[in-house]
């Protein structure tokens, strides 16, 4: 390891892998530390991906593929299920292959990457972020760079030690649990939401296929509607009554941002991608297509910064580039789920009623969000009581 790089990436998930390939495909020297001693190990995810998502880092392959989607279950409190027939929707990834994977690829590039060293307290020198310390079976070196990329997942220390985002708050957060479950009955390429806060109070249950008779089941709650019941406990309730049989795999907890706009993407010359910038979609939770999209663009634009002469410029792009791709969906889906936490169960089934109006019988291959706002708020003008919610702040 060198004491100085152009570009170094902290954390080798989805975003950071993806961030650390797009920077030395610039032609230019990137360092990604990870603090584990591999890389797609210690994960909390149910693996979902759009396949638009996917593509934007790569072609999917059989590989790292457990399963594809073609379509999603809806199931509302009183048990009534609108069904979207959503063939190529996208795939449930193997998180442990498919990261090896986004690491071979960054190997290849020319990327630098080292294990069991953790990255902190990054430090400025005059104007600029300048030096990282890295810790490593107890020693402490220190690093040099022209950017730092902080792709170190939910709890990102190096965002918030630079200033860009604050300690996670509960009402801000969902907390999650999950279970690998086999042995089970489930539908084939089919993932079952649930919504109803009787079991996931403020968020929702999913069920990912791993395989025909494997899946990801959990869910998230947002702690301060939880009362003092932990996400396992909730978790627990549903399995017994959905599943009549089944074997526990892997059990795994974990927790998902929501959205806080582009004020946590960049400092200076520290960019921040993924879930470290807090870049999710809140009413899913999903954040790897996110992770994927802002590695790649935080990576290519280090890298022309360092080409040409650290123009800061260059660098203010990329909340603003990542924003007009992703930004009105990203509010939308914050707002959506500001409503979402609040509805009583008739207005979930009211909800069920509608997406099943828009889309039953149909083969669908795109979902317009704000049209389903539209039209739920046509049936039940009395929702309108939530419009104050969907406003941005
Ligand atoms: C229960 C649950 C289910 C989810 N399901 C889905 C889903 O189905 N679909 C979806 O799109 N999203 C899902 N998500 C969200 C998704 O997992 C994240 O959005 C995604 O992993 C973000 O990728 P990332 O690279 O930003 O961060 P991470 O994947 O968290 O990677 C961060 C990496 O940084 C390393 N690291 C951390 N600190 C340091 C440090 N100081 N020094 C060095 N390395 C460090 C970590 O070890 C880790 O390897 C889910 C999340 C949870 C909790």
């Amino acid at each position: 390891m060198k004491s100085k790089y152009d570009v170094i990436v902290v954390g080798g998930g989805p975003a950071g892998l993806t961030a650390a390939r797009f920077a030395a495909r610039g032609g230019v020297d990137v360092l990604l530390l990870e603090r584990h001693n591999g890389i797609g190990q210690h994960l909390c995810c149910a693996e979902g991906v759009t396949l638009t998502g996917l593509t934007v880092v790569a072609e999917p392959e059989d590989e790292w593929i457990s399963s594809k989607i073609s379509g999603v279950k809806l199931i509302s409190p009183s048990g009534d299920t609108a069904f979207i027939d959503h063939p190529n929707a996208g795939y449930t990834l193997d998180r442990s292959r498919f990261e090896p994977y986004l690491a071979r690829l960054a190997a290849d590039g020319g990327v630098e990457i080292a294990f069991g060293r953790r990255a902190e307290n990054p430090v400025r020198d005059k104007k600029r972020f300048a030096r990282v310390d890295v810790v490593s079976n107890g020693e402490t070196r220190c690093l040099e760079y022209g950017v730092l990329i902080a792709a170190d997942g939910v709890e990102s220390s190096i965002a918030r030690d630079a200033g860009l985002t604050d300690s996670l708050i509960p009402s801000r957060l969902a907390s999650c649990a999950q279970y690998r479950l086999e042995n089970v009955d489930i539908e084939a390429e089919i993932p079952e939401l649930y919504l109803d806060h009787g079991i996931a109070p403020g968020g929702y249950v999913w069920v990912f296929p791993k395989s025909p008779d494997s899946a990801n089941v959990g869910l998230g709650v947002i702690p301060t509607l939880a009362g003092d019941r932990s996400s396992f406990d909730y978790l627990d309730d549903f399995i017994r009554r959905r599943f009549e049989s089944y074997t526990i795999a892997q059990r795994v907890m974990g927790v998902v941002p929501l959205f806080e706009g582009r004020k946590t993407m960049l400092k200076d010359n520290l960019m921040a991608v993924g879930d470290a910038a807090r870049l999710i979609d809140s009413l899913t939770g999903a954040g790897i297509a996110t992770a994927l999209y802002s590695g790649r663009l935080a990576g290519e634009l280090a890298s022309e910064y360092v080409r040409d002469g650290h123009r800061d410029g260059i660098l203010r792009q990329y909340p603003r580039r990542f924003m007009k791709e992703f930004g009105r969906k990203l509010r939308l889906y914050s707002l959506a789920h500001e409503v979402l936490r609040r509805l009583k169960p008739d207005e979930f089934d009211l909800i069920i009623s509608v997406i099943n109006e828009v889309f039953g019988g149909k083969k669908v291959y795109a979902i317009d969000t704000i049209d389903i706002l539209k039209r739920v708020f046509k049936r039940k003008p009395g929702l309108l009581k939530y419009a104050p919610h969907l406003v941005w702040k």
